[in-house]
């Protein structure tokens, strides 16, 4: 007897998450239906997927009506831009595929008796007054500040999320995603991994921002979405903090990316950008407990496998 193959939907499938996510998925058996509208996702993030009969991919945008003909297992909602540049360029398409693409795709999980998860973030505590970050908190957040259109939608997102649970019976999962860093990040999005490495690798002024004592926490893709993976899976319904708990400043990180690659780099400062979160670092004891996961990739070889990639781009 031929056993059902599981079906995924990763909405975002083309950007940085989404695409590893697919991997990942399509490594582990399952049938992937990706669908991206390349406002920040590049087909050259799925391109090695192109002919692989495991997967199929639809140009959309998710805040319009998803339509598929197919029986779905889970829905994997990462569609959104991730990065502070895009919110103050980008910032009524950020709100919309947060609110209005969470609904879009919960609507298709509800119909298909799916299973969901949404990509949450760190964001949603806003700059926290409370260290590390467990998730109880609720969060500091200047709802009309330059992140806000992020930070509210994703804060929607979750609470769409509960209320689709809670009224529809819908399997949810809630991921807070803290930063994270690997391949197939855009090499122009602003992030401080990116600006680093591109700025190192072409001896150009490191651009720190402020002072550089604001902290940051930063998690390898492959421990992320294997954190991610194992929540999906798992019959907890409330959010879950999955993140690198190894805190460093942005001036500590910057010389740690000058070392890495062998730059002649000088670090300079520049304004530091309004509402920019002054630390952070997630608490993963309930990931620990409830998934037995944590990192396990360390900072030194993941940024050796991310300078690599960004060797080829720069
Ligand atoms: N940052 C920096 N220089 C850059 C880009 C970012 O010093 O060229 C800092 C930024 O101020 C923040 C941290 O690096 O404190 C992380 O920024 P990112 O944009 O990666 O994401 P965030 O964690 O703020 O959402």
């Amino acid at each position: 007897m031929k056993i059902k193959q599981t079906t995924s939907v990763v909405t975002g499938a083309a950007g940085f998450l989404g695409s590893h996510l697919t991997d990942l998925l399509i490594a582990r058996g399952h049938k992937v239906i990706g669908i991206d509208n390349f406002v920040t996702g590049s087909v050259d993030n799925i391109s090695h997927l192109g002919g692989n009969k495991n997967f199929k991919f639809i140009q959309q945008d998710v805040t319009e009506f998803i339509f598929l003909d197919v029986p779905v297992d889970y829905v994997w909602h990462f569609a959104s831009p991730a990065s502070p540049i895009d919110y103050l360029q980008i910032p009524i398409q950020t709100m919309k595929v947060g609110s209005l693409g969470t609904h879009k795709a919960l609507g298709l999980a509800k119909n298909k008796g799916a299973r969901f998860l949404v990509a949450s973030t760190s964001e949603i505590y806003g700059d926290p007054l409370l260290h590390p970050q467990p998730e109880e908190y609720w969060g500091n957040v200047n709802t009309i500040g330059p992140r806000g259109c992020y930070d509210e939608a994703k804060r929607f997102a979750e609470a769409m999320t509960m209320a689709y649970h809670r009224e529809h019976k819908v399997e949810t999962r809630i991921v807070r995603i803290f930063n994270t860093y690997g391949p197939r990040m855009r090499i122009n999005d602003g992030r401080v991994v990116p600006a680093f490495v591109s700025q190192a690798l072409k001896n150009k002024p490191i651009t720190v921002f402020g002072r550089g004592t604001q902290t940051r926490s930063f998690c390898y893709v492959s421990d992320l979405i294997e954190g991610i993976y194992r929540l999906m899976m798992s019959d907890y319904d409330l959010p879950v903090n999955i993140g690198n708990p190894t805190e460093m400043t942005m001036l500590q990180f910057a010389e740690q990316i000058i070392q890495a690659t062998k730059s002649k780099s000088k670090i300079v400062h520049k304004p530091l950008p309004q509402d920019d979160p002054k630390q952070r670092k997630p608490d993963i004891t309930k990931a620990k407990k409830l998934l037995k996961w944590e990192p396990k990739v360390k900072l030194a070889d993941g940024l050796t496998d991310t300078i690599k990639y960004f060797r080829t781009k720069v």
